[in-house]
């Protein structure tokens, strides 16, 4: 019997599971796929927003200021990458302007600091390659950026270090109501918990179904990106929005935490939750638009196109709240700025959970620490792709990888057999090569290390090893000899 079970490992789930893994209580983080952060804290813009444009009083304003004030120490604790750089949102008119001034009413209200309306000529002083035609901005010192994988990652890692039973492959598919207890029905097995916290993310509403409560529904959200090759990073040093529209943020123009020129995202429904797609149409329209901010980046230098699908709900703001259910709390539809606000999201749960009589006795032995695993490496680094020592011996040339590194992501406590996970722990394949001088590498090392037979090696989740194709091409050569 858990005393919790948590379901989801995207970034609310596992941001939750590591603030509780400090009291003496027995949990559980369920996931259905074979990693964490798979759904949307995997694909975002990795924005820690400053919190001015979320409506005074909502849950999503409250709890994106208090998150974002609480990155600095968590990145010192578990070593994610996270770097404080200002945004912008620009304005084209004066009648733009009075958008930014709303913006910094709103900021004020929502208990923003470092926020001032500037003109365009000190935003080219900030942003020399910003166009020429903007006529004023809010700048706001606190927003920043992280990458959001490796800060889900390094949660989930966290939490299992102090003692969190993290399922993996689990599809929750049933919950049973019991007299004081919940028996929480997956595709492997069953599981007994007195309390549920639903942070299913896109499916946060059919896991809420499966205790009778219908009160919202999700509406899927696409957002579409363009990623660059880091030599086009020069051309922004913040992060530059334009004036909000009524389905979000706008696109933007930034540079990622590891440093690569990132345009995007645009905002789409789509009935698919699972829809990533990317498509010309879209892409178009946003590299014309992100063209009205930065005109100078080289499309040759596009690395790849991505798309992540927000968990939008039906109620305009976060929904996190114990229920009807007796023991059964959502944390559900959960979309931007639910990454900036994953912190003070857990911190409202624990509080939720208290209220609900939920017994919070510290552990002595809890550790909050975590050690990075990509090592930023300085220019006397002499790394080779045959070298003998593990720490020298690069496996991934974009990125400079290192077989050490790759050993070390292989070893953690959330275990990942697949050249995806290794790709978001490591950045091994994230480079202009898109893993293609890697892959193969990536893929020998993870069977050796883990003493199986490369066939078993997969790209990413169940049933998708990649080595098939590569014998059918063999194949076919063979037959054209
Ligand atoms: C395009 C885009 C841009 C964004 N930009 C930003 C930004 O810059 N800054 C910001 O603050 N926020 C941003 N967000 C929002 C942020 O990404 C989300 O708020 C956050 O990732 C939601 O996390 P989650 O854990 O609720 O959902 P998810 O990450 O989707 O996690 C939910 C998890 O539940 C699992 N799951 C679902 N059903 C089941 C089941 N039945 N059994 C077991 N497991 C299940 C899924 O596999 C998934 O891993 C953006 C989102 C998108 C899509």
């Amino acid at each position: 019997m858990f005393d919790i079970a948590i379901i989801g490992a995207g970034v609310e789930g596992s941001a939750i599971a590591r603030r509780i893994s400090r009291y003496k209580l027995k949990v559980c983080l369920i996931e259905k796929q074979d990693d964490v952060s798979c759904g949307a804290s995997k694909a975002n813009s990795g924005i820690v927003h400053g919190g001015y444009d979320d409506e005074p009083g909502t849950l999503k304003a409250k709890l994106c200021v208090k998150g974002n004030r609480m990155y600095d120490k968590l990145n010192k604790e578990l070593n994610f990458g996270y770097r404080e750089t200002g945004s912008l949102v620009i304005a084209f008119s004066d009648d733009e302007k009075r958008h930014l001034e709303e913006l910094y009413e709103n900021g004020l209200k929502n208990g923003v600091g470092g926020m001032k309306i500037i003109e365009g000529e000190r935003v080219r002083q900030m942003e020399p390659y910003v166009s020429k035609d903007v006529k004023w901005a809010l700048y706001c010192k606190d927003s920043g950026v992280c990458s959001p994988y490796e800060f889900t990652i390094a949660l989930a890692e966290n939490a299992v270090e102090n003692g969190v039973d993290l399922k993996l492959e689990n599809e929750v598919i049933g919950i049973n109501r019991k007299e004081g207890y919940f028996e929480i029905v997956t595709n492997k097995e069953r599981i007994e918990c007195k309390y549920i916290i639903n942070a299913a993310g896109a499916y946060s509403d059919k896991v809420s179904n499966m205790v009778g409560l219908n009160y919202f529904h999700i509406i899927p959200r696409k957002g579409e990106y363009v990623l660059f090759n880091k030599d086009q990073s020069y051309l922004v040093n913040s992060v530059i929005f334009q004036v909000p529209t009524e389905k979000g943020k706008g696109i933007l123009v930034t540079t990622t935490y590891h440093g690569n020129l990132m345009i995007g995202p645009n905002a789409q429904e789509v009935s698919d939750r699972e829809d990533v797609t990317t498509n010309e149409e879209t892409l178009d329209y946003i590299v014309e638009t992100a063209r009205r901010s930065v005109k100078g980046f080289d499309m040759k230098k596009a690395i790849t196109s991505f798309a992540g699908v927000r968990p939008t709900n039906n109620t305009k703001d976060f929904i996190i709240e114990e229920t009807e259910v007796k023991g059964f709390i959502n944390v559900a539809g959960i979309d931007s700025p639910g990454l900036t606000s994953s912190p003070a999201i857990a911190e409202k749960v624990v509080n939720i959970l208290s209220n609900m009589g939920v017994k919070l006795e510290e552990k002595k032995d809890f550790n909050p620490y975590r050690k990075p695993i990509i090592v930023k490496k300085d220019e006397k680094f002499k790394g080779d792709i045959n070298a003998e020592e593990p720490e020298k011996h690069i496996i991934c040339r974009c990125e400079k990888v290192t077989e050490a590194e790759i050993i070390d992501a292989l070893n953690r406590p959330v275990k990942t057999m697949s050249i995806d996970g290794i790709k978001r722990r490591t950045r091994a394949g994230m480079g202009m090569c898109q893993g293609a001088f890697c892959g193969s590498r990536v893929r020998k090392l993870i069977a050796k290390e883990l003493d199986i037979p490369e066939e078993q090696v997969k790209q990413r989740g169940p049933g998708s090893s990649i080595l098939p194709k590569r014998v059918n091409r063999i194949d076919v050569m063979k037959i054209k000899k």
